[in-house]
């Protein structure tokens, strides 16, 4: 399986056009499962991100004067183009990014189901009349697309991250400038080669690569650009909304999490461990909403490690991800690694056990073993960092206030998930967690038609559902007097 040549751009695309930096200068892509140079990308700066959110303006008034139905057409024509070369984009954004091919296919899919979705939300922005206070005049409230909106997403999800932005900005009636990770363009890229397939007029989407902190700076600043949204790190995500906020930008942003995943004594613990399984090492630990703490209660800790330990050796497979029966690929970097290589040995320092894994994994590419730790406790580095990688770390725990407290003792709100069979514990337990995801007795929980957001230092706004599309609109309030 190799990468189709012609969905690997190695060019920017602004104003329906491809081209390269001024500078002239490149980027190198990697593939992390073998260490092989993929191609290259233009390192752009302020002077091309500036004359991407011209080019989007120039597209906006032609773009926010289609009826919902027209844009819903061009939408859904642009998942089509996706949809004929699916098999050939998962080989491509596997081999960039690492995931296996099974999940790239799923996330391309899901990536069209965002875009899908909000096609024929777009027919649903729907404003009000309010009753008036006076006599003589009528209230009018209606919904209007913000603007040039620009986005930065990150490497782990490099295709429906962005799906689920752009399908809410162009629903919205909105035009676009997009910044992907500087690991995984080509993802990116192959939204200007569809949207040319397409039809789309020139100009609604943009896509530069480069020099994330001027390509970021001059979006925060350029006047011409109306809002940001960014998917990425806390740390990122504070400096973009501080320096959006003084020119008065609006922001969504998603950031990081640190999800507690709660086992208490009544629950099917086969379920929590298929959930387990299937939250703490999608992607190899590489998603925000991966289980980062493994709370379980006591009377069921040994019995839950034992389970876990056995599904994760008879259903975790390291390798490339394009290998048949890969369900862990490498992870992005050797940073990744190391931070991971880093909590297993802080946890290990702190009196935790290795039950298995615990080491990279020999070969070229970047890979770790799927790693087993009890015995975690809240002073180690895993009880208050995203691991980001593929270590469970189970902490014991004997009642349910004192797990509610634990859970909630982060500056995170993003993702969290309990399993019981009690409804009144159930019930309980939801309303006490603070997060904006709550999975009961379900591991994966993301879907097009529900919110996406996190709480706290998660971030702030919604992506995915109606509520994802108030991101990209503006309240207008008309008076109509002298009736
Ligand atoms: P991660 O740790 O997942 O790589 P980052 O927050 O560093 O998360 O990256 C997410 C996105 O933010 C990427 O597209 C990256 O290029 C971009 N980015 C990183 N630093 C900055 C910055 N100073 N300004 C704007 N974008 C940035």
């Amino acid at each position: 399986m190799s990468v189709n040549a012609a969905l690997l751009k190695q060019q920017v695309f602004i104003a329906g056009a491809w081209s390269d930096a001024d500078s002239g200068e490149t980027l190198d892509v990697v593939n992390p499962a073998t260490g092989e140079t993929l191609g290259s990308v233009p390192v752009c700066g302020r002077a091309e991100t500036a004359r991407a959110i011209e080019a989007a303006n120039a597209a906006l008034p032609a773009w926010k004067a289609l009826t919902a139905d027209a844009r819903a057409a061009l939408m859904h024509t642009l998942c089509d183009a996706i949809m004929e070369h699916h098999e050939d984009l998962a080989v491509l954004l596997t081999t960039e990014m690492g995931k296996p091919l099974a999940e790239a296919k799923g996330e391309i899919a899901l990536g069209v189901k965002y875009i899908r979705f909000f096609a024929e939300e777009g027919k649903r922005i729907y404003g009000d009349t309010v009753p008036s206070p006076w006599a003589d005049r009528r209230i009018l409230v209606t919904k209007e697309p913000v603007g040039v909106v620009g986005s930065i997403t990150p490497w782990n999800f490099p295709n429906s991250m962005i799906a689920r932005k752009l399908g809410a900005a162009l629903a919205a009636g909105c035009t676009m400038v997009l910044k992907p990770a500087e690991l995984t363009p080509y993802s990116a890229l192959i939204y200007g080669i569809m949207a040319e397939k397409a039809g789309l007029p020139s100009g609604v989407i943009n896509i530069l690569t480069g020099d994330a902190p001027a390509i970021g700076a001059e979006m925060c600043e350029n006047p011409g650009l109306r809002k940001l949204t960014f998917t990425g790190s806390t740390r990122v995500g504070k400096l973009l909304a501080s320096n959006a906020g003084k020119h008065m930008k609006k922001i969504s942003m998603e950031l990081g999490g640190n999800a507690p995943f709660i086992v208490f004594d009544d629950a099917d613990l086969d379920r929590a461990v298929e959930g387990a399984i299937a939250s703490k090492f999608r992607n190899s630990g590489q998603t925000c909403v991966c289980a980062n703490r493994i709370y379980v209660q006591a009377g069921v800790y040994d019995t839950f490690a034992e389970k876990l330990k056995a599904a994760m050796s008879d259903q975790l497979k390291v390798g490339d991800g394009l290998e048949d029966g890969t369900t862990q690929g490498p992870l992005i970097s050797e940073a990744a690694l190391e931070k991971v290589a880093t909590h297993v040995q802080d946890a290990l320092s702190k009196g935790g056990t290795l039950l298995s894994g615990g080491k990279r994994s020999n070969g070229p590419g970047i890979f770790f073993e799927p790693t087993l730790i009890t015995g975690a406790t809240q002073n180690m580095q895993v009880a208050n960092e995203e691991t980001f990688g593929p270590l469970a770390a189970l902490f014991s725990f004997d009642t349910e206030d004192e797990v509610i407290d634990l859970a909630n003792d982060t500056e995170y709100g993003l993702a969290c998930y309990f399993y019981t069979k009690d409804l009144g514990r159930t019930f309980r337990v939801m309303e006490q967690l603070e997060y904006g995801l709550v999975g009961v007795n379900e591991g994966v929980i993301t879907t097009e038609v529900a919110p996406f957001g996190g709480f706290k230092d998660s971030g702030m706004g919604n992506e995915g559902s109606k509520y994802g599309l108030d991101d990209y609109l503006n309240v207008k309030y008309s008076c109509i007097g002298g009736l």
